[in-house]
């Protein structure tokens, strides 16, 4: 039995219809899996039904999961942080909202009517691959999670992005519409422009309105250049590129699209074979880059450089020169050599490194904390790090970063800053690779990501959040009322925590 389905988002019909096509198969039960509630036959079910966006939801959904395991192989686990390993739940309508998240327990949508028109988050296969897109960064990378820099933020939501662009392009008749418009992916297209139904949405809620972050879609084909997110600031309209997360992700979303673009337009034919072989060549490198990349500050650049070290172990380097025209185009210099070279000698004799562990002398442990600044006894937590086919050692210092210069509500609350170093051999010796994380820096980077917070009202002051409580916090019903941090009770401490990755910025209701 057919069902109807919105291959790219209610907006875009005009470039690709909706269409009949068999929904896809349920997952095996060795596989990560969603669970959905309300179960109904499959059939053409009119958009603005429920039953239509059940099976809409379910199709985007295991769509953004099969073009992820065509990119990474098979989807075993949620992340470890998930309401369950296997079973992640799917809600295709939860609600009156203008928005969309992840937030460990469930990927959840909802709608909202203004006027004449309900839009339906869960209708647009851009915004169902996005919120995947968390999820399945989320089962690679749980350590993104809480990190107060901008620039980790903003790459998980670019990351969603770019899981909505490779949706995008894993389906045929979308690469075929696209070449059509625009054969060289170099002018405004459908495939590019993410989200311009929930967009829509925002704009004409009286609330929202055009001056909102999300009040338009987000383009991947963009000019925005990469600046220090410390100096930008942290609200305005869409034109205007600014530190909050969803914003300020264009820049790597750009550079994304156009490491596909610079591939695809460097292969001798411009078919749709030959485009579908550049983006997966991409997506390959762009997952794997973001699994390898040490968390830094500069997570852009940590990222891009992971994509060309990827790029040398898994094409000879082929592709290096198409991977850092498109981040340069966006003002990011990769300089690729640099994360693993050797800057310095520390003290103690080389580390230990097997395939799974890893291990650092006394005396290097020490030698490290006292450069990065660390207070006395402080934990340093080490692992094996494989970045571009280097086996290194990871050793991340959690710096608590106090809150309170930022705002007298977060007196007495800090942020919890994992920084990470790598470290190998330099013959005997123990020896500093690439750059040393620095206090300063860092106490820079989370005030200005907890004053973009601040600025859309994002923190939950309400009470402790409790762990699990979505609907405490979400409060259902509400418009825009899903803040995406908390501040939470650690032993005697008061930690600001992530809740979620919503859709849509800011609370709004003041
Ligand atoms: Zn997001």
């Amino acid at each position: 039995m057919a069902i109807n389905f919105i291959p790219n988002d209610p907006l875009a019909s005009n470039a690709l219809p909706m269409r009949q096509q068999a929904p896809r198969p349920d997952r095996g039960t060795t596989l990560a899996r969603f669970v959905m509630p309300g179960a109904v036959a499959p059939g053409l079910y009119r958009p603005g039904t429920a039953e239509f966006l059940f099976w809409q939801c379910r199709e985007a959904a295991l769509a953004a999961v099969d073009t992820w395991e065509i990119l990474q192989g098979p989807l075993r686990q949620w992340s470890p942080y998930a309401i369950s390993r296997k079973r992640l739940p799917l809600h295709p309508n939860d609600g009156d909202d203008l928005n969309a998240y992840y937030d460990r327990q469930s990927v959840s949508f909802f709608e909202h009517t203004t006027g004449a028109k309900t839009t339906f988050s869960a209708a647009s296969t851009d915004v169902v691959a996005h919120e995947c897109g968390h999820a399945l960064l989320d089962s690679i990378r749980p350590d993104l999670w809480d990190s107060p820099f901008v620039e980790v933020a903003a790459l998980h939501e670019a990351f969603g992005d770019c899981m909505a662009l490779l949706t995008a392009f894993a389906d045929p008749p979308t690469r075929r519409a696209l070449l059509a418009v625009s054969p060289d992916l170099a002018t405004s297209n459908f495939v590019e422009a993410t989200a311009e139904d929930l967009s829509d949405g925002v704009r004409r809620d009286p609330r929202l309105g055009p001056r909102h972050p999300a009040s338009a879609p987000r383009h991947a084909l963009n000019s925005f250049r990469w600046r220090l997110p410390t100096t930008l600031p942290a609200s305005g309209p869409p034109p205007v590129l600014t530190s909050e997360v969803h914003s300020f992700g264009r820049v790597f979303t750009g550079c994304f699209y156009d490491t596909v673009r610079n591939i695809f337009t460097s292969s001798s034919a411009r078919t749709e074979a030959a485009l579908w072989a550049a983006v997966r060549t991409a997506g390959k490198l762009l997952i794997r880059g973001a699994r390898e990349a040490p968390l830094r500050p500069r997570f852009f650049q940590s990222v891009g450089r992971a994509m060309v070290l990827a790029d040398r172990t898994l094409n000879a380097g082929a592709n290096r020169q198409a991977i850092g025209d498109a981040f340069s185009r966006h003002a990011i210099a990769l300089g690729s050599a640099a994360m693993l070279a050797p800057t310095a000698s520390l003290a103690g004799p080389a580390p230990l490194l097997g395939a799974r562990r890893a291990s650092l002398s006394a005396a290097t442990r020490g030698d490290l904390l006292k450069r990065i600044g660390a207070r006395p006894g402080a934990r340093l937590s080490v692992r094996v790090g494989k970045v571009g086919g280097s086996t290194v050692v990871s050793a991340v210092h959690y710096r608590e970063v106090p809150l309170q210069p930022v705002s007298r509500r977060l007196k007495g609350v800090v942020a919890v800053v994992p920084e990470s170093t790598l470290v190998g051999a330099a013959g005997t010796r123990a020896a500093l690779l690439g750059a040393l994380p620095e206090a300063t820096s860092t106490a820079d980077e989370v005030h200005a990501f907890v004053e973009m917070l601040m600025e859309h009202d994002d923190i939950a002051f309400e009470g402790a959040a409790p762990a699990a409580g979505r609907r405490a916090v979400a409060g259902r019903g509400r418009t825009c009322e899903l803040p995406t941090h908390a501040i939470r009770l650690m032993g005697r401490k008061k930690v600001l925590s992530r809740l979620r990755f919503a859709s849509c910025p800011g609370r709004f209701v003041r």
